[in-house]
């Protein structure tokens, strides 16, 4: 079991540490990263899922804790789990795309990237509604990402908050490292897309010391609706 798990949080950052030397994460005007507010409100955001292990156990904190997270889902583990995209849909969460196969898009021709579109909206479309926001795998993105997203009715959805849960740190740290960075209108993000993560049981916490703070938990479309610098987004649907 513990080989097991070495084994996997290896594999993850090999594949993390390969994507940061290629391509940049930014803050700009084609994408968002977290919200200008003065309000409480921070939205959870869970990648790469789902999983048969870590996405039922996120989804029973969440639904005891009563929170609504966003999960950025890729098409080819929807296609492997679909019940648990239905179960996030049943249970009030937002659904958004991170393409079919996290392939690291600046990469692609525009076709390659159109079809990680296609076969991602597929798999999401017969359990879901056609997703409005979407997030690159890695956060790797070109103007020819960033078009072809906007095109199909996406509003690009990066992160403020990584407490980077994929490489398997102590449950302590994750917690920490969100604490320590949590500001009004933050995107945290966490994932779902393997396991073992110590996520489930950060989740729990965060979201209790959160609260005692005086946060409250939003989906990321409903944390767009607190932007108090409306003309500073460029959103796809015009609605700031
Ligand atoms: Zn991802």
């Amino acid at each position: 079991m513990k080989r097991r798990y070495l084994m996997v949080c290896t594999i993850a950052l090999t594949v993390a540490l390969a994507s940061v030397s290629e391509k940049h994460l930014s803050d700009d005007a084609q994408t968002i990263s977290k919200v200008p507010t003065t309000h409480k409100v921070v939205a959870l955001t869970i990648d790469d899922g789902p999983n048969y292990k870590a996405t039922p156990e996120i989804l029973a904190v969440l639904r005891e804790k009563h929170v609504r997270a966003t999960f950025f889902v890729l098409g080819q583990n929807v296609e492997r789990f679909p019940d648990f995209l239905a179960q996030e849909v049943a249970d009030g969460h937002e659904i958004g795309a991170h393409t079919y196969s996290h392939l690291s898009l600046p990469k692609l021709s525009p076709q390659e990237i159109s079809e990680e579109f296609d076969k991602a909206e597929k798999a999401i479309l017969a359990i879901a509604p056609k997703p409005t926001l979407f997030r690159p795998p890695g956060g790797f993105y070109n103007t020819q990402v960033i078009e072809i997203a906007r095109q199909r009715g996406y509003t690009v959805v990066l992160w403020s908050i990584d407490p980077k849960d994929w490489s398997c740190p102590p449950t302590d740290r994750v917690v920490e490292k969100v604490l320590t960075d949590i500001k009004p209108g933050s995107i945290i993000l966490l994932h779902d897309g393997q396991y073992p993560l110590p996520t489930p049981k950060a989740l729990g916490i965060i979201i209790d010391r959160l609260r005692e703070r005086g946060y409250e938990f939003v989906t990321v479309s409903e944390l767009f609706q607190y932007n108090e610098v409306r003309h500073s987004f460029s959103l796809v649907n015009g609605s700031f």
